[in-house]
């Protein structure tokens, strides 16, 4: 029953190949390198019940399914509430590394986002080079800016790939998905598998993806258009979300009922309903790189007419539209006033 620990991870066979061989006799410190939805995360997760299962990951014991589920009392799932890691946010992932595992023969800590560290990484190192023997650190990052050399040299790196649209297309196939529709969904997953099925399980994605589709047309130059399209896409993005808030609710349902049936206090609550907060918010910064890629898509498309029909002015109106799209896509995640630059995109689009 191994694999049903690794099925939710497509495309991405030499990195669970190298966690799964990795899971019984783990080094203190793994990092999970690959961009959003490559399948890191979820490959965290299962790690994380892998290493915590005696077995090293069977799938079905009672370690695996509470650490799929983010509640093992030997799981510590690390996160930080502001747009970067805080000093004091590390000091805490810190004092945790250092506590005996209580049922599980280790303690596991994901630290997601690790190339957002920053200034609080120095904080990290000596917990990260020397944990408890009985700890095991599982980092996740986009990317290697520099100043995190010093953190990836102290643990084995094991990369994730971006998934292609064809993998994505391919996976959904599987998942029973009629061939048009999967490949509908795998250009608004933009490379994301996770976010690929939530798409397929939501039946206003089609009629987003139309909506995107539609932007370049109605654009007429106007602030009043702009600030319309932009008011429609926000209110897209809460409709999109519904189907992940429902799963989010779910756990959290699941949760509650076995902290009651274990007359336990409910111990890692907060940390799940911050953890959900922030897949809440990386779900919809997904949607809007998505429907931009949609954008995107069809000033490529533009321009590629126009060379071929030898309109130069066109071709390069075309092209300066799609390097306004990407510089934005680009600052977009630093931004904390998206409606205001997303307005100011469509009207330079305009
Ligand atoms: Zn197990």
């Amino acid at each position: 029953m191994t694999g049903d620990l690794w099925a939710g991870i497509p495309g991405q066979a030499a990195a669970v190949a190298t966690l799964r061989a990795a899971a019984p006799h783990p080094l203190h410190a793994y990092l999970l390198l690959g961009p959003a939805g490559s399948g890191s995360r979820a490959a965290s997760r299962s790690f994380a019940a892998a290493l915590l299962c005696p077995d090293g990951g069977c799938g079905t014991c009672s370690h695996c399914t509470r650490a799929l589920a983010l509640h093992h009392p030997d799981l510590v799932m690390a996160g930080h509430e502001g747009p970067t890691w805080r000093v004091e946010e590390i000091r805490e992932v810190v004092a945790q590394a250092q506590r005996r595992p209580l049922e599980a023969g280790r303690t596991v800590i994901v630290l997601p986002d690790g190339h957002l560290l920053g200034g609080a990484a120095p904080a990290l190192l000596k917990t990260l080079e020397e944990p408890p023997t009985t700890t095991v650190f599982v980092l996740l990052a986009d990317d290697l800016p520099r100043s995190l050399e010093t953190i990836r040299s102290r643990c084995a790196e094991v990369r994730f790939e971006t998934l292609t649209t064809s993998a994505i297309t391919a996976m959904l196939v599987d998942d029973g998905i009629d061939p048009a529709r999967a490949e509908d969904i795998a250009e608004g997953a933009a490379g994301d598998a996770i976010r690929a099925r939530l798409l397929a399980a939501d039946p206003g994605f089609v009629a987003r993806l139309a909506r995107w589709r539609a932007v370049p047309g109605e654009l007429d130059g106007t602030g009043r258009t702009a600030t319309r399209l932009v008011a429609e896409i926000l209110e897209s993005l809460d409709e999109a979300a519904a189907p992940l808030v429902a799963r989010h609710e779910a756990e959290l349902a699941s949760f509650d009922a076995e902290a009651k049936e274990l007359g336990l206090r409910a111990s890692g609550r907060k940390e799940l309903v911050d953890h959900h907060k922030r897949e809440v918010r990386a779900y919809r910064d997904g949607e809007i790189r998505a429907g931009l890629g949609v954008l995107a898509r069809s000033y490529r498309d533009a321009m590629a007419t126009s060379l071929s029909t030898g309109d130069d002015a066109a071709a390069e109106s075309a092209m300066g539209h799609l390097d306004a799209i990407g510089r934005h896509v680009a600052v977009m995640r630093r931004n904390p006033r998206l409606g205001l630059s997303m307005e100011r995109l469509l009207l330079s689009l305009g």
